[in-house]
């Protein structure tokens, strides 16, 4: 087929990347050869720049259906941000807003029109027709398991999507899909009226999600123990019933966290507003029934946490998935408890049918296994979905020992004949004080003569506080439910105690450790910085109106705060500053690690992330903004940098950075700022130093040589060069 542009240079220009993921190319490549495809990816993988970036290659317009409008606006706002001309077509919208974009179709001024299935084939087929009369370049069908009643979310609407092929036979289609056994593969493939197609499948594995099964006993202490450890992280927590998501968002609330509740029983607009807020960070966390998630795009959802046992492995996975689409460390971590099993296996019986009643169990068992597996738990997702796996993933509660039991009857007894001879009258760390023979009076004058006291001293305070968790855990202590909790014997501590049973309990190393970001960060990156950058984000994204992530992910920030990139033809090195994105919010970042750099003393460490190809200097025109040329037309006149920066509540680096634009475009000359003397030596300090550090340049120049002359003179210098 013709096409307008390379793959390689729209992704690019347009996204930010450097590289195709998985198979991306090969999928891009067959569909620009005009070939059917069905391409089956996991969360996360990639799928909408399979058929974005061919729909930027290719001369027509291409045609997206998706279920969701949610999901539709959400894609279309991002590649809005990216300067792509893409649309929607929807039932919210009015007529006049209708007959534009139908007139911006027929000028073949969109690249990407995203539609619903009905809206694409139904009303006797009127939108078809029009398209038929219109440069159709591609079909994109999202979501494509909803063709199928195979799969586990069958849409009716999909089904009409099969007259798609016999009035475009010559337009290649492209099916989407995150999850679809063998038979709605084959099912989907059927019902598009497929030409030859080639289908691509991809590793269910989602090597960023770390796996972690706890017990659910006095599980609310773990969660904010979490939470507290992940401040500044967004997530789900998926509750079984309503009302326990309306309960546990109202004690989070009340202890301080930022969550509310989300259930199909919520009035569709706090449903909206909730939805939205948690897609603006403003919610945190959300608390939600199984209702809440689907057609969610957040990128950065850091952490998905299941309170309830989910009813099958498909559910779990699909929940968890949520976690990380932007590639960085996630956590799922799911607390289980056999009380739920029991629940579950009421709510499985479904009357008069047997059949169906035999197969719910059944993936209810296989949910089961997999919360009391003593191999990777990885391994078995990936079983499960009939892939091969390792047996060690290394990222997984069990492959990290996390859940490697020791026997642990000794330090048992100890603590719950503490417990008795105690009386069953105090809290943990009062048994533990006199377990490590504590100096305190009190402790010394009532109980130094118990024979307890002082023999827990080969253990620190923190282990013991281990120990006494997981005795509590596994069911041999009991908390009452008094003012001031204290630790009972249940049964199963007296079998230890007076039966010599053994008692087996995790090691201390277990806890939930806070993970950074690895995957695809080779390096150190600044922790400040890094939520110095969000922040900025959010504050933009609050201006704009629009969702944080789509600005920029969380893994292009996590780049500007490794790399620390100090002049703009440092940017389209960092991953997502696509051309539109260094014009737009390209000096807003620039500037704060600019600004972190000085202060910090920190050199540039751009050479790090290119180290085979040194100095790859790509200039992106930058673009006038109003903000620019309001600086520039006071400055013209006859307004100093300074009273510019006063009278419009900027910094001066903001001003000498918009004027700095002018510069390079030839209509402001340097000279005008910078003396020649200065910047002759400012060229002289850049070679003998080099250019990796504001703050090293300034240090070695005249103190009346400015950190702005320096900047302008270095983004003239690299201008000139390229
Ligand atoms: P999916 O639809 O398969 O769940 P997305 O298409 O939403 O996944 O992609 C997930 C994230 O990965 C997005 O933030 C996207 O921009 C990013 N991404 C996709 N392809 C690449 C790539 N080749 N390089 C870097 N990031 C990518
Ligand atoms: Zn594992």
């Amino acid at each position: 087929m013709q096409t307008i542009a390379t793959p390689a240079h729209i992704l690019k220009t347009i996204f930010g990347y450097d590289s195709f993921r998985h198979n991306q190319k090969e999928i891009i490549d067959l569909i620009l050869q005009g070939k059917d495809a069905l391409v089956l990816m996991p969360t996360g993988g990639g799928k909408s720049l399979c058929y974005q970036v061919p729909a930027l290659c290719l001369p027509g317009v291409t045609v997206v259906v998706s279920p969701l409008i949610a999901l539709m606006k959400d894609q279309v706002d991002a590649l809005v941000l990216s300067g792509v001309k893409a649309a929607f077509l929807n039932s919210t919208q009015s007529n006049a807003e209708q007959a534009i974009l139908s007139e911006q179709l027929r000028n073949n001024e969109l690249k990407l029109i995203y539609v619903a299935p009905e809206r694409l084939v139904g009303q006797d087929k009127q939108f078809l027709h029009f398209l038929q009369s219109i440069s159709v370049s591609l079909f994109a069908i999202d979501e494509a398991h909803c063709i199928s009643q195979w799969g586990h979310d069958f849409r009716p609407e999909y089904r009409v999507l099969g007259e798609l092929k016999d009035a475009f036979p010559n337009t290649p289609i492209v099916a989407l899909t995150a999850t679809a056994d063998g038979l709605t593969k084959k099912d989907i493939l059927l019902q598009l009226h497929l030409h030859n197609p080639q289908v691509f499948e991809n590793s269910f594995n989602r090597p960023n999600i770390f796996y972690t099964v706890k017990p659910k006993r006095g599980y609310y202490e773990e969660l904010t123990d979490y939470l507290d450890a992940h401040k500044n992280d967004s997530g789900i927590i998926y509750c079984l019933s309503r009302a326990a998501t309306e309960k546990l968002a109202e004690d989070l609330v009340e202890d301080g966290y930022q969550a509310a509740a989300y259930h199909a029983g919520l009035e569709k607009k706090i449903r909206d507003e909730r939805q939205d807020q948690f897609l603006k960070d403003e919610i945190k966390i959300m608390v939600a029934t199984i209702a809440f998630g689907m057609g969610i795009n957040k990128s950065n959802v850091r952490f998905v946490i299941h309170v309830d046992l989910p009813k099958n492995i498909e559910g779990y996975y699909q929940e968890t998935g949520r976690a990380g689409r932007d590639g960085l460390n996630s956590d799922a971590i799911l607390f289980f408890g056999g009380g739920d099993v029991i629940k579950l296996k009421s709510f499985a019986q479904v009357e008069g049918n047997e059949e169906q009643t035999k197969i719910l169990l059944k993936k209810l068992d296989q949910m089961v296994q997999f919360c009391e597996t003593k191999r990777c738990r990885r391994k078995y997702l990936l079983n499960y979905f009939g892939e091969p796996a390792v047996d060690n993933c290394a990222s997984c509660d069990i492959c990290l020992g996390h859940r490697t039991l020791e026997d642990a009857t000794l330090i048992s007894q100890k603590f719950l004949s503490a417990v008795a001879r105690l009386n069953e009258k105090f809290g943990a760390g009062y048994i533990i004080d006199v377990l490590r023979g504590s100096n305190s009076e009190k402790i010394r004058a009532e109980h130094k003569r118990l024979t307890v006291y002082g023999v827990g001293k080969d253990l620190s305070k923190d282990e013991w506080h281990h120990y006494a968790k997981e005795l509590l855990h596994e069911g041999y202590l009991q908390q009452s439910n008094s003012e001031y909790p204290v630790l009972q014997l249940t049964e199963k501590a007296k079998s230890v105690l007076f039966k010599a049973e053994k008692a087996f309990l995790n090691s201390p190393a277990k806890q939930i450790v806070t993970k950074e970001p690895i995957i695809f960060q080779k390096h150190a990156y600044e922790k400040e910085l890094f939520e110095n950058l969000k922040r900025l984000r959010n504050k933009i994204a609050h201006e704009e109106n629009i969702p944080a992530y789509i600005i920029l992910s969380d893994s292009s920030l996590l780049d500007l705060a490794t790399y620390l990139p100090i002049i703009n033809s440092d940017l389209p090195n960092i991953s997502g500053f696509g051309t539109y994105k260094i014009e737009h919010y390209g000096t807003a970042f620039l500037e704060m690690v600019q600004d972190y750099c000085i202060e910090n003393h920190l050199t540039t460490r751009m050479d790090l992330k290119h180290p085979q190809r040194k100095k790859q200097i790509r200039i992106v025109k930058e673009k006038e903004t109003e903000t620019k040329k309001q600086s520039f037309d006071q400055y013209e006149k006859g307004y100093s940098i300074e009273a510019i920066a006063e009278e419009r509540g900027l910094s001066t680096t903001t001003i000498e950075n918009h004027l700095s634009y002018y510069i390079v475009k030839g209509q402001l000359s340097l000279d005008e700022f910078v003396k020649q003397s200065h910047q002759d030596l400012i060229k002289k300090a850049a070679e003998k130093f080099g250019r990796l550090s504001l703050r090293k340049l300034k240090d070695n120049l005249p103190d009346s040589i400015s950190y702005g002359a320096i900047r302008m003179v270095l983004n003239s210098l690299t201008t000139n060069e390229s």
